[in-house]
Protein backbone atom coordinates (compact mmCIF):
# COMPACT_ATOMS: atom_id res chain seq x y z
CA UNK A 1 0.00 0.00 0.00
CA UNK A 2 1.29 3.49 -1.11
CA UNK A 3 2.45 5.61 2.41
CA UNK A 4 3.68 9.13 1.94
CA UNK A 5 7.15 9.76 2.83
CA UNK A 6 6.02 13.28 4.71
CA UNK A 7 2.93 14.95 6.11
CA UNK A 8 2.45 18.69 5.66
CA UNK A 9 -0.68 20.56 7.49
CA UNK A 10 -2.20 22.96 5.20
CA UNK A 11 -2.43 26.76 6.85
CA UNK A 12 -2.41 28.84 3.42
CA UNK A 13 -2.32 28.49 -0.53
CA UNK A 14 1.33 29.09 -0.17
CA UNK A 15 2.08 25.87 1.11
CA UNK A 16 0.17 24.21 -1.02
CA UNK A 17 2.25 26.08 -3.85
CA UNK A 18 5.98 24.95 -2.36
CA UNK A 19 4.89 20.96 -1.51
CA UNK A 20 3.72 20.58 -5.31
CA UNK A 21 6.60 22.78 -6.90
CA UNK A 22 9.46 20.55 -4.89
CA UNK A 23 7.62 17.98 -5.75
CA UNK A 24 7.63 19.09 -8.98
CA UNK A 25 11.67 19.83 -9.10
CA UNK A 26 12.65 15.89 -7.61
CA UNK A 27 9.95 14.21 -9.37
CA UNK A 28 8.10 13.88 -6.47
CA UNK A 29 4.34 12.97 -5.41
CA UNK A 30 1.68 14.95 -3.77
CA UNK A 31 -2.11 14.40 -2.56
CA UNK A 32 -4.42 16.39 -0.84
CA UNK A 33 -6.18 14.36 2.33
CA UNK A 34 -9.96 15.41 3.13
CA UNK A 35 -11.30 13.66 6.05
CA UNK A 36 -10.01 10.18 4.73
CA UNK A 37 -13.60 8.97 4.09
CA UNK A 38 -13.53 7.66 0.50
CA UNK A 39 -13.36 4.02 0.11
CA UNK A 40 -11.12 3.12 -2.82
CA UNK A 41 -7.44 4.19 -1.89
CA UNK A 42 -7.81 7.57 -4.29
CA UNK A 43 -6.72 9.65 -1.44
CA UNK A 44 -3.20 7.78 -0.78
CA UNK A 45 0.23 8.51 -2.36
CA UNK A 46 3.63 7.84 -1.69
CA UNK A 47 4.96 11.59 -1.68
CA UNK A 48 3.52 14.37 0.33
CA UNK A 49 -0.02 14.65 1.91
CA UNK A 50 -0.92 17.27 2.50
CA UNK A 51 -3.20 17.95 5.54
CA UNK A 52 -6.19 20.84 5.16
CA UNK A 53 -7.92 20.16 8.29
CA UNK A 54 -6.73 23.63 9.45
CA UNK A 55 -7.62 25.31 5.98
CA UNK A 56 -10.80 25.08 6.67
CA UNK A 57 -12.19 29.06 6.58
CA UNK A 58 -15.03 30.82 4.94
CA UNK A 59 -13.82 33.58 3.16
CA UNK A 60 -16.20 35.92 1.45
CA UNK A 61 -20.10 35.98 1.08
CA UNK A 62 -21.04 38.06 -1.73
CA UNK A 63 -24.51 37.50 -2.08
CA UNK A 64 -25.47 34.10 -3.16
CA UNK A 65 -21.62 33.14 -3.41
CA UNK A 66 -19.98 31.95 -0.86
CA UNK A 67 -16.40 30.84 -0.99
CA UNK A 68 -14.40 28.80 1.98
CA UNK A 69 -10.90 26.66 1.61
CA UNK A 70 -11.08 23.66 0.91
CA UNK A 71 -10.79 21.89 4.06
CA UNK A 72 -14.02 23.16 5.58
CA UNK A 73 -16.21 20.12 6.54
CA UNK A 74 -19.99 19.95 4.53
CA UNK A 75 -21.25 20.45 8.64
CA UNK A 76 -19.45 23.07 8.97
CA UNK A 77 -20.30 24.79 5.65
CA UNK A 78 -24.01 24.13 6.10
CA UNK A 79 -24.28 26.00 9.53
CA UNK A 80 -22.30 28.64 8.00
CA UNK A 81 -24.91 28.90 5.77
CA UNK A 82 -27.58 28.97 7.91
CA UNK A 83 -26.56 31.71 10.04
CA UNK A 84 -26.48 33.78 6.92
CA UNK A 85 -29.76 32.65 5.74
CA UNK A 86 -28.19 30.51 2.93
CA UNK A 87 -28.04 26.86 2.04
CA UNK A 88 -26.75 24.80 -0.44
CA UNK A 89 -29.93 23.23 -2.71
CA UNK A 90 -28.67 19.26 -1.95
CA UNK A 91 -26.02 17.92 -0.04
CA UNK A 92 -23.97 14.20 0.97
CA UNK A 93 -25.37 13.07 4.15
CA UNK A 94 -22.15 12.62 6.23
CA UNK A 95 -21.14 16.33 7.85
CA UNK A 96 -17.59 15.33 8.70
CA UNK A 97 -16.76 15.28 4.46
CA UNK A 98 -14.25 18.21 3.79
CA UNK A 99 -15.75 19.89 0.56
CA UNK A 100 -13.20 19.17 -1.80
CA UNK A 101 -12.96 15.89 -0.81
CA UNK A 102 -17.32 15.59 -1.04
CA UNK A 103 -17.24 17.68 -4.29
CA UNK A 104 -14.06 15.97 -6.17
CA UNK A 105 -15.64 12.64 -5.26
CA UNK A 106 -19.45 13.50 -7.03
CA UNK A 107 -20.92 13.34 -3.39
CA UNK A 108 -24.39 13.73 -3.58
CA UNK A 109 -27.62 13.45 -1.69
CA UNK A 110 -30.85 12.33 -2.80
CA UNK A 111 -33.10 13.98 -5.06
CA UNK A 112 -34.14 13.85 -8.84
CA UNK A 113 -34.47 17.19 -9.04
CA UNK A 114 -31.03 18.40 -7.73
CA UNK A 115 -27.49 17.08 -9.07
CA UNK A 116 -24.43 15.98 -7.21
CA UNK A 117 -22.64 18.45 -4.61
CA UNK A 118 -20.35 20.20 -7.71
CA UNK A 119 -23.54 21.24 -9.24
CA UNK A 120 -23.64 24.17 -7.17
CA UNK A 121 -20.14 25.04 -7.93
CA UNK A 122 -19.27 28.21 -9.97
CA UNK A 123 -15.73 28.68 -8.88
CA UNK A 124 -12.24 27.24 -7.40
CA UNK A 125 -8.94 27.96 -7.00
CA UNK A 126 -6.30 25.31 -8.10
CA UNK A 127 -2.73 24.50 -7.82
CA UNK A 128 -1.68 22.36 -10.79
CA UNK A 129 0.99 20.47 -11.46
CA UNK A 130 3.02 23.03 -12.41
CA UNK A 131 2.89 24.56 -9.15
CA UNK A 132 0.67 27.90 -10.46
CA UNK A 133 -2.76 28.47 -8.61
CA UNK A 134 -5.45 29.11 -11.63
CA UNK A 135 -8.96 30.64 -10.58
CA UNK A 136 -11.44 27.97 -12.67
CA UNK A 137 -15.17 29.70 -13.30
CA UNK A 138 -18.23 27.96 -14.70
CA UNK A 139 -17.98 28.36 -18.50
CA UNK A 140 -14.04 27.98 -18.47
CA UNK A 141 -13.16 24.87 -21.09
CA UNK A 142 -11.12 22.98 -17.71
CA UNK A 143 -14.77 23.65 -15.41
CA UNK A 144 -16.54 20.33 -16.67
CA UNK A 145 -12.81 18.09 -15.48
CA UNK A 146 -12.13 19.58 -12.50
CA UNK A 147 -15.58 19.46 -10.61
CA UNK A 148 -15.39 15.47 -10.35
CA UNK A 149 -11.48 15.30 -10.20
CA UNK A 150 -10.11 12.95 -7.45
CA UNK A 151 -7.36 14.97 -7.25
CA UNK A 152 -6.24 14.05 -10.57
CA UNK A 153 -5.70 17.69 -11.60
CA UNK A 154 -4.48 19.72 -9.21
CA UNK A 155 -5.12 20.91 -5.12
CA UNK A 156 -8.36 22.60 -4.28
CA UNK A 157 -7.22 25.27 -2.72
CA UNK A 158 -10.14 27.32 -2.31
CA UNK A 159 -14.12 26.81 -3.52
CA UNK A 160 -16.84 29.24 -4.52
CA UNK A 161 -20.52 28.00 -3.92
CA UNK A 162 -23.55 29.23 -5.63
CA UNK A 163 -26.24 29.31 -2.27
CA UNK A 164 -30.28 29.16 -2.92
CA UNK A 165 -32.26 30.93 0.38
CA UNK A 166 -31.96 28.78 3.28
CA UNK A 167 -35.18 26.23 3.48
CA UNK A 168 -36.99 24.08 5.91
CA UNK A 169 -37.60 20.51 5.23
CA UNK A 170 -40.54 18.20 6.62
CA UNK A 171 -38.63 14.65 6.23
CA UNK A 172 -41.76 11.59 6.63
CA UNK A 173 -39.88 8.24 7.23
CA UNK A 174 -42.23 4.93 6.75
CA UNK A 175 -42.09 1.58 6.01
CA UNK A 176 -43.39 -0.23 2.92
CA UNK A 177 -43.69 -3.14 1.22
CA UNK A 178 -40.96 -3.85 -1.35
CA UNK A 179 -43.79 -4.75 -4.17
CA UNK A 180 -45.37 -1.39 -3.11
CA UNK A 181 -41.86 0.72 -3.13
CA UNK A 182 -41.59 -0.82 -6.78
CA UNK A 183 -45.04 0.13 -7.48
CA UNK A 184 -45.02 3.73 -6.58
CA UNK A 185 -41.29 4.52 -6.73
CA UNK A 186 -41.71 6.93 -9.88
CA UNK A 187 -44.49 8.63 -9.05
CA UNK A 188 -43.35 9.41 -5.12
CA UNK A 189 -39.78 10.05 -6.54
CA UNK A 190 -41.48 12.38 -9.22
CA UNK A 191 -43.94 14.29 -6.54
CA UNK A 192 -41.37 14.93 -3.51
CA UNK A 193 -38.41 17.22 -4.25
CA UNK A 194 -36.80 14.33 -1.99
CA UNK A 195 -36.63 10.35 -1.46
CA UNK A 196 -34.37 8.22 -0.76
CA UNK A 197 -35.01 4.77 1.21
CA UNK A 198 -33.47 1.81 2.75
CA UNK A 199 -34.18 -1.71 1.17
CA UNK A 200 -33.78 -4.55 3.77
CA UNK A 201 -34.25 -7.51 0.75
CA UNK A 202 -34.40 -9.91 4.09
CA UNK A 203 -37.71 -8.57 5.50
CA UNK A 204 -38.90 -7.78 1.91
CA UNK A 205 -39.24 -4.33 3.16
CA UNK A 206 -37.79 -0.43 2.11
CA UNK A 207 -37.57 2.55 4.63
CA UNK A 208 -38.72 5.14 2.87
CA UNK A 209 -37.71 8.89 3.27
CA UNK A 210 -39.81 11.81 1.77
CA UNK A 211 -38.90 15.49 2.31
CA UNK A 212 -40.84 18.22 1.24
CA UNK A 213 -40.49 22.51 1.95
CA UNK A 214 -42.60 23.39 4.89
CA UNK A 215 -42.71 26.75 6.61
CA UNK A 216 -43.71 24.91 9.90
CA UNK A 217 -41.35 25.93 12.83
CA UNK A 218 -41.99 22.87 15.06
CA UNK A 219 -41.07 19.63 15.33
CA UNK A 220 -38.06 17.42 15.90
CA UNK A 221 -34.91 18.76 14.09
CA UNK A 222 -33.22 15.28 14.56
CA UNK A 223 -33.48 12.68 11.64
CA UNK A 224 -33.44 9.08 11.94
CA UNK A 225 -29.66 8.04 9.82
CA UNK A 226 -30.63 6.09 6.50
CA UNK A 227 -27.54 3.41 7.70
CA UNK A 228 -27.97 2.70 11.27
CA UNK A 229 -27.31 0.51 14.21
CA UNK A 230 -30.35 -0.81 13.76
CA UNK A 231 -29.85 -1.39 9.83
CA UNK A 232 -26.72 -3.70 10.51
CA UNK A 233 -28.49 -5.59 13.52
CA UNK A 234 -31.14 -6.14 11.06
CA UNK A 235 -29.08 -7.39 8.45
CA UNK A 236 -27.24 -9.72 10.45
CA UNK A 237 -30.22 -11.25 12.14
CA UNK A 238 -31.45 -12.12 9.20
CA UNK A 239 -28.80 -14.73 8.69
CA UNK A 240 -30.50 -16.93 11.58
CA UNK A 241 -34.29 -15.78 11.48
CA UNK A 242 -37.16 -14.60 9.78
CA UNK A 243 -37.07 -10.44 11.00
CA UNK A 244 -40.57 -9.15 8.89
CA UNK A 245 -41.44 -8.50 11.91
CA UNK A 246 -39.02 -6.46 13.28
CA UNK A 247 -39.08 -3.92 9.95
CA UNK A 248 -42.78 -2.57 10.64
CA UNK A 249 -44.19 0.88 10.33
CA UNK A 250 -44.86 1.37 13.69
CA UNK A 251 -41.13 1.21 14.80
CA UNK A 252 -39.55 3.52 12.17
CA UNK A 253 -42.69 6.09 11.59
CA UNK A 254 -41.62 9.56 12.38
CA UNK A 255 -41.66 13.11 11.21
CA UNK A 256 -38.45 15.35 11.47
CA UNK A 257 -38.83 18.83 10.62
CA UNK A 258 -35.53 20.89 10.51
CA UNK A 259 -33.10 22.84 8.47
CA UNK A 260 -32.76 21.72 5.03
CA UNK A 261 -28.50 21.08 6.05
CA UNK A 262 -29.85 19.15 9.48
CA UNK A 263 -32.48 17.22 7.34
CA UNK A 264 -30.04 16.09 4.65
CA UNK A 265 -26.48 15.75 6.03
CA UNK A 266 -27.34 13.94 9.64
CA UNK A 267 -24.23 11.44 9.70
CA UNK A 268 -21.79 12.73 12.51
CA UNK A 269 -19.75 10.24 12.83
CA UNK A 270 -15.97 10.91 13.35
CA UNK A 271 -13.63 10.40 10.80
CA UNK A 272 -10.98 8.08 12.95
CA UNK A 273 -13.94 5.92 13.88
CA UNK A 274 -15.42 5.49 10.23
CA UNK A 275 -12.07 4.29 9.69
CA UNK A 276 -11.73 1.91 12.67
CA UNK A 277 -14.64 0.18 11.88
CA UNK A 278 -13.64 -0.15 7.87
CA UNK A 279 -10.63 -1.29 9.08
CA UNK A 280 -12.29 -4.03 11.26
CA UNK A 281 -14.86 -4.73 8.50
CA UNK A 282 -11.86 -5.94 6.30
CA UNK A 283 -13.74 -8.33 3.53
CA UNK A 284 -16.70 -5.99 3.25
CA UNK A 285 -17.09 -3.64 -0.03
CA UNK A 286 -19.09 -0.05 0.51
CA UNK A 287 -19.91 0.42 -3.18
CA UNK A 288 -22.49 2.64 -4.75
CA UNK A 289 -23.51 1.89 -8.62
CA UNK A 290 -25.33 4.53 -10.49
CA UNK A 291 -27.86 2.88 -13.09
CA UNK A 292 -29.64 5.11 -15.54
CA UNK A 293 -33.14 6.36 -14.13
CA UNK A 294 -35.03 4.73 -16.55
CA UNK A 295 -33.76 1.35 -15.67
CA UNK A 296 -34.71 1.77 -11.67
CA UNK A 297 -37.27 -0.73 -10.93
CA UNK A 298 -36.66 -3.02 -13.69
CA UNK A 299 -32.52 -3.31 -11.60
CA UNK A 300 -33.85 -3.47 -8.02
CA UNK A 301 -35.66 -6.59 -9.45
CA UNK A 302 -32.85 -7.78 -10.87
CA UNK A 303 -30.83 -7.01 -7.84
CA UNK A 304 -33.55 -9.03 -5.76
CA UNK A 305 -33.51 -12.39 -7.82
CA UNK A 306 -29.79 -12.44 -7.61
CA UNK A 307 -29.88 -11.48 -3.89
CA UNK A 308 -32.57 -14.77 -3.69
CA UNK A 309 -29.72 -16.90 -5.03
CA UNK A 310 -27.06 -15.31 -2.46
CA UNK A 311 -29.08 -14.35 0.75
CA UNK A 312 -25.86 -14.13 2.70
CA UNK A 313 -23.96 -11.91 0.93
CA UNK A 314 -25.17 -8.40 2.54
CA UNK A 315 -23.62 -6.50 5.28
CA UNK A 316 -26.26 -3.93 5.40
CA UNK A 317 -29.09 -2.77 4.47
CA UNK A 318 -29.16 -1.22 0.48
CA UNK A 319 -29.89 2.53 0.13
CA UNK A 320 -32.16 3.92 -3.17
CA UNK A 321 -32.14 7.27 -4.22
CA UNK A 322 -31.63 9.27 -7.47
CA UNK A 323 -29.49 12.39 -8.79
CA UNK A 324 -30.37 14.72 -11.56
CA UNK A 325 -28.32 14.50 -14.70
CA UNK A 326 -25.27 17.20 -15.05
CA UNK A 327 -22.13 17.96 -17.04
CA UNK A 328 -19.08 17.17 -15.32
CA UNK A 329 -16.69 14.78 -17.43
CA UNK A 330 -16.00 12.07 -14.95
CA UNK A 331 -19.59 12.93 -12.77
CA UNK A 332 -21.46 9.34 -12.51
CA UNK A 333 -24.83 11.48 -13.24
CA UNK A 334 -22.67 12.89 -16.64
CA UNK A 335 -25.68 13.36 -19.19
CA UNK A 336 -28.03 11.24 -17.62
CA UNK A 337 -29.94 11.36 -14.33
CA UNK A 338 -28.79 7.75 -11.97
CA UNK A 339 -30.17 6.37 -9.91
CA UNK A 340 -27.83 4.60 -6.95
CA UNK A 341 -27.71 1.63 -5.36
CA UNK A 342 -25.28 2.01 -2.38
CA UNK A 343 -24.45 -1.58 -1.30
CA UNK A 344 -22.23 -3.10 1.12
CA UNK A 345 -21.10 -6.78 0.58
CA UNK A 346 -19.05 -9.25 1.65
CA UNK A 347 -16.06 -9.43 -1.34
CA UNK A 348 -15.98 -13.00 -1.72
CA UNK A 349 -17.32 -15.28 -4.34
CA UNK A 350 -19.85 -16.93 -5.55
CA UNK A 351 -21.57 -13.50 -5.54
CA UNK A 352 -19.20 -10.74 -6.60
CA UNK A 353 -18.67 -12.05 -10.08
CA UNK A 354 -22.66 -12.13 -11.18
CA UNK A 355 -22.93 -8.58 -9.18
CA UNK A 356 -20.31 -7.03 -11.10
CA UNK A 357 -22.25 -9.23 -14.44
CA UNK A 358 -24.97 -7.66 -13.57
CA UNK A 359 -24.12 -3.71 -12.84
CA UNK A 360 -22.25 -3.76 -16.46
CA UNK A 361 -25.05 -5.39 -18.20
CA UNK A 362 -27.10 -2.53 -16.93
CA UNK A 363 -24.28 0.32 -17.97
CA UNK A 364 -23.70 1.24 -14.51
CA UNK A 365 -21.12 3.49 -13.19
CA UNK A 366 -19.80 3.87 -9.38
CA UNK A 367 -19.36 6.36 -7.00
CA UNK A 368 -15.74 7.98 -7.05
CA UNK A 369 -15.47 8.31 -3.23
CA UNK A 370 -16.70 4.19 -2.86
CA UNK A 371 -15.11 0.88 -3.68
CA UNK A 372 -15.11 0.21 -7.49
CA UNK A 373 -16.81 -2.80 -7.85
CA UNK A 374 -16.75 -2.62 -12.07
CA UNK A 375 -13.80 -2.79 -14.00
CA UNK A 376 -11.74 -0.12 -15.25
CA UNK A 377 -11.74 -0.65 -19.02
CA UNK A 378 -16.42 -1.00 -17.81
CA UNK A 379 -16.13 2.33 -16.49
CA UNK A 380 -13.95 3.83 -19.18
CA UNK A 381 -16.48 2.77 -22.18
CA UNK A 382 -19.25 4.12 -19.38
CA UNK A 383 -18.13 8.06 -20.06
CA UNK A 384 -17.93 9.70 -23.28
CA UNK A 385 -15.22 12.23 -22.34
CA UNK A 386 -13.13 10.30 -20.69
CA UNK A 387 -10.48 10.47 -23.02
CA UNK A 388 -11.10 14.84 -22.52
CA UNK A 389 -10.50 13.96 -19.03
CA UNK A 390 -7.12 12.19 -19.42
CA UNK A 391 -5.98 14.83 -21.95
CA UNK A 392 -6.50 17.41 -19.29
CA UNK A 393 -4.67 15.95 -16.93
CA UNK A 394 -1.56 15.78 -18.86
CA UNK A 395 -1.74 19.04 -19.48
CA UNK A 396 -2.38 20.49 -15.94
CA UNK A 397 -0.30 17.50 -14.57
CA UNK A 398 2.26 16.54 -16.71
CA UNK A 399 4.84 15.52 -14.44
CA UNK A 400 2.40 13.24 -13.20
CA UNK A 401 2.62 14.64 -9.17
CA UNK A 402 -0.83 14.12 -8.66
CA UNK A 403 -0.75 10.49 -10.00
CA UNK A 404 -1.41 7.40 -7.36
CA UNK A 405 -1.82 3.78 -7.42
CA UNK A 406 -5.71 4.47 -8.05
CA UNK A 407 -5.83 6.81 -11.15
CA UNK A 408 -2.85 4.49 -12.24
CA UNK A 409 -5.32 1.24 -12.20
CA UNK A 410 -8.10 3.53 -13.43
CA UNK A 411 -6.08 4.57 -16.30
CA UNK A 412 -6.80 7.67 -15.39
CA UNK A 413 -3.50 9.61 -16.12
CA UNK A 414 -0.99 9.67 -18.91
CA UNK A 415 2.32 8.59 -17.04
CA UNK A 416 5.36 10.91 -18.22
CA UNK A 417 8.38 8.82 -19.12
CA UNK A 418 10.34 7.29 -17.00
CA UNK A 419 7.84 6.29 -14.25
CA UNK A 420 6.86 2.93 -15.84
CA UNK A 421 3.66 1.52 -17.60
CA UNK A 422 0.07 1.98 -16.96
CA UNK A 423 -1.12 -0.41 -14.98
CA UNK A 424 -5.12 -1.09 -16.27
CA UNK A 425 -7.04 -3.31 -13.43
CA UNK A 426 -10.15 -5.35 -14.59
C1 LIG B 1 -20.13 8.01 6.81
C2 LIG B 1 -20.12 8.36 5.35
C3 LIG B 1 -21.29 8.80 4.74
C4 LIG B 1 -21.29 9.12 3.37
N1 LIG B 1 -22.45 9.57 2.80
C5 LIG B 1 -22.45 9.89 1.49
C6 LIG B 1 -23.62 10.42 0.85
O1 LIG B 1 -24.66 10.59 1.46
N2 LIG B 1 -23.55 10.71 -0.46
C7 LIG B 1 -22.42 10.52 -1.20
O2 LIG B 1 -22.42 10.77 -2.39
N3 LIG B 1 -21.28 10.06 -0.62
C8 LIG B 1 -21.28 9.75 0.70
N4 LIG B 1 -20.13 9.30 1.27
C9 LIG B 1 -18.89 9.33 0.50
C10 LIG B 1 -18.18 10.64 0.80
O3 LIG B 1 -18.95 11.78 0.60
C11 LIG B 1 -16.94 10.92 -0.02
O4 LIG B 1 -16.48 9.90 -0.76
C12 LIG B 1 -15.74 11.29 0.81
O5 LIG B 1 -15.96 11.23 2.16
C13 LIG B 1 -15.17 12.58 0.32
O6 LIG B 1 -14.76 13.50 1.28
P1 LIG B 1 -13.43 13.37 2.14
O7 LIG B 1 -13.21 14.69 2.76
O8 LIG B 1 -13.52 12.19 3.03
O9 LIG B 1 -12.32 13.14 1.00
P2 LIG B 1 -11.14 12.08 0.95
O10 LIG B 1 -11.71 10.72 0.97
O11 LIG B 1 -10.09 12.40 1.93
O12 LIG B 1 -10.58 12.39 -0.52
C14 LIG B 1 -11.33 12.07 -1.66
C15 LIG B 1 -10.50 12.41 -2.89
O13 LIG B 1 -10.41 13.82 -3.04
C16 LIG B 1 -9.05 14.22 -3.04
N5 LIG B 1 -8.99 15.50 -2.34
C17 LIG B 1 -9.44 15.81 -1.11
N6 LIG B 1 -9.24 17.12 -0.87
C18 LIG B 1 -8.67 17.64 -1.97
C19 LIG B 1 -8.22 18.94 -2.33
N7 LIG B 1 -8.31 19.98 -1.54
N8 LIG B 1 -7.67 19.08 -3.56
C20 LIG B 1 -7.53 18.05 -4.41
N9 LIG B 1 -7.92 16.81 -4.10
C21 LIG B 1 -8.50 16.60 -2.90
C22 LIG B 1 -8.29 13.11 -2.34
O14 LIG B 1 -6.93 13.07 -2.71
C23 LIG B 1 -9.07 11.91 -2.83
O15 LIG B 1 -8.68 11.57 -4.13
C24 LIG B 1 -20.10 8.99 2.62
C25 LIG B 1 -18.91 8.55 3.25
C26 LIG B 1 -18.92 8.24 4.60
C27 LIG B 1 -17.64 7.78 5.23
Amino acid sequence: MERPTRHVPVVSEADIVRAVEAARANQGRVRALGARGSKNGSHRTSGVALHLERYCRLLSVEENLVTVQAGMTCGDLNAALERRGLALPTMGEWKQATVAGALLTGTHGGSSRHGILSTSLRRLRLVAGDGQARELEKGDPWFPHVGVSLGALGVVSTVTFECVEQFRLALETKVVSFERYLSEYERQNRENEFYSAIWLPAADSVITYSANRTAAAGGSARRGERFSFMTLLLTALARYWNIKRLVSDGRFRRLAIGASGDILTPLAIAPGLANAVWQVARTVRATEFAVPAERATGTVMELDALLRRHPRSLANAIGLRATAPDDFSLSPCHQRECFWLDMFFYDRPPFVGPLRELFERLGARCHWGKHLALSAAHLRRQYPRWDGFVEACAQLDPGGVFANDFTERCGLVSRPAGRGPVLQHR
